[in-house]
């Protein structure tokens, strides 16, 4: 008998491997964080004794989703700016955050995020936002992969500094990172073209490069985007990034709605990777992206939620199942996209565009232990004939009954072990209750 520190038994585990493994009835062995097996029940549960068994007959045993493009504390503005233009949100928004915002505050907002994605099955999160030291005091101490960096744009930020002297800061950042564990892959976050001059783009790419860093951008959002694109540099958005270095194989550039032919192909030589963010589009209005020609070309794609203020939920199901039928409508073609390729997406797919490939994103021997159990006993799945069907066109984040990250489980019977959620709702309430982040009010 070989120790294990958790088996997950008896319920349907959809690998997300290459081939498609899916083993009704089958078992997850967790050692050290890392999983060490995978197969049928009655094989590999008899061969360990664990110190942890979750009996999950009835559920659906997955890889945590991974998302992509997120402003997780972004939801202390949700419902703020709703059904206005792009630009209109980034009027309201981003003049709140510049003058109302702390590191307590994204500090709530954070862990109010985490807490909504641990529920959505949501195990990693790729987060572009003010305060990324707060953020990740947060994300450790809930257990969480979060994925963070300096963020640039051309504005005084909420600490009053300018771009200037935010550089510096950041410097110290990824220094402090880098010296803290020598191994984690840092990231830098210019914000986009339209926020950037190309001499900012380019001294942000040379602060990437000197710390082999990986880079996170908006590009392509919206028609209004590529307007402001043009007339601020006289070239398109992904002419301008690529022009100014940020297009490259550890690149991920959150929309891509707004693309043509020859853009998408540019894409795909650079090895740039693409957040598919459906319900943030449909949100603000800007378009349909061109998933399936993205796809076609051979572009690494990930699902992502944005910001809660521009998608409301920070739901992942809801952007798979949006990736699966969107483009059907589009095309009038119902085998467009479909079930299994947006249940990749959000998972295998994210995690190789986020450079976590051979992490996280399937349920295979070797890789970290990020696993989802939902529940299949429900009226809208049964009786799940077809899991990649169940994730993509039933399950929501209500089903989900465990969260494990790293082996750790965070969500237990529907019950979240490293936040205090009462506690987190009501800072959440009276953070807007004292007004203090209300923009009607303000603006
Ligand atoms: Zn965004």
């Amino acid at each position: 008998m070989r120790s294990a520190d958790l088996l997950i038994t008896g319920g349907t585990v959809l690998t997300v491997d290459e081939p498609g493994t899916v083993v009704p009835d089958g078992a997850v062995v967790v050692r050290d964080g890392t999983i060490v097996e995978v197969g049928p029940a009655d094989v590999v549960a008899g061969r360990y004794e664990p110190a942890e068994v979750l009996d999950v007959r009835g559920c659906l045993v997955m890889p945590g989703l991974v998302n992509t493009h997120a402003h997780l504390a972004m939801n202390l503005f949700r419902g703020e700016a709703d059904d206005v233009s792009l630009e209109e949100f980034l009027r309201r928004v981003l003049r709140a955050e510049l003058v109302q915002l702390t590191a307590e505050a994204v500090a709530v907002g954070v862990e109010a995020a985490l807490a909504e994605c641990l529920r959505g099955g949501i195990t990693t999160a790729l987060d572009m936002y003010w305060y990324p030291e707060a953020a990740t005091e947060v994300a450790d101490r809930v257990g969480f992969r979060l994925l963070n960096g300096p963020s640039f744009m051309d504005v005084i930020d909420p600490d009053g500094r300018d771009f200037d002297r935010r550089m510096a800061w950041a410097e110290e950042l990824l220094t402090q990172r880098r010296a803290a564990d020598p191994a984690a892959p840092v990231w830098v976050m210019p914000h986009s073209a339209y926020m950037l001059s190309r001499e900012q783009l380019e001294r942000v790419m040379a602060l990437a490069r000197r710390f082999d860093a990986r880079v996170h951008t908006h590009a392509a959002e919206s028609p209004g985007e590529t307007a402001a694109v043009l007339d601020r540099h006289g070239e398109r958005p992904i002419d301008v990034l690529d022009a100014a270095g940020v297009l490259g194989p550890r690149t991920v550039l959150a929309h891509g709605v707004q693309l043509d032919a020859g853009e998408i192909s540019l894409l795909a030589r650079r090895g740039t990777a693409v957040a598919h963010c459906p319900v943030s589009n449909l949100f603000l209005g800007c378009g349909i992206a061109p998933l399936p020609q993205l796809l076609q070309a051979g572009v690494p794609v990930g699902i992502g939620t944005d910001g809660a203020a521009s998608c409301g939920a920070l739901d992942i199901f809801a952007g798979i199942r949006l990736a699966a039928m969107l483009h059907k409508g589009v095309t009038q073609d119902p085998r467009t996209v479909g079930a299994e390729r947006a249940v990749r997406l959000a998972t295998t797919g994210g995690a190789a565009a986020l450079g976590l490939g051979d992490r996280v994103g399937a349920l295979t021997a070797g890789r970290r232990a990020d696993i989802v159990v939902a529940d299949l006993h429900r009226l809208h799945v049964v009786p799940n004939t077809d899991v990649w069907s169940a994730v993509a066109y039933g399950l929501t984040p209500a089903d989900v009954r465990h969260t494990i990250v790293d082996g750790r489980v965070l969500l237990r019977d529907r019950v979240l072990r490293t936040i205090d959620e009462a506690s987190v709702l009501d800072r959440m309430t009276d953070l807007r209750r004292t007004r203090s982040l209300d923009l009607k009010e303000r603006l």
